[in-house]
């Protein structure tokens, strides 16, 4: 087997809607009442739950910048 390897960012202090994959990580647009292609770019701390970003720049975004870690953050 050569599955392509994943690489799951893991994604913390998402909105409840971008926890769920229902909003782009990135630009927060609501996947429900703005549909768009999407794709996943890693999964949420809070909800396990795989999350998207729009095809396209907010993707490219997504992908090549990592997400900043924020110590001792606002939790
Ligand atoms: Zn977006």
């Amino acid at each position: 087997m050569t599955a392509t390897p994943y690489l799951a960012t893991v994604y913390t202090g998402l909105s409840p809607a971008a926890a769920d994959g229902l909003a782009c990580v990135l630009c927060h647009r609501g996947y429900l009442t703005d549909p768009q292609p999407s794709r996943p770019v890693g999964i949420a701390a809070d909800t396990g739950s795989q999350v998207f970003a729009c095809s396209g720049t907010c993707h490219t975004h997504a992908t090549t910048a990592q997400p900043v870690t924020t110590e001792g953050g606002t939790r």
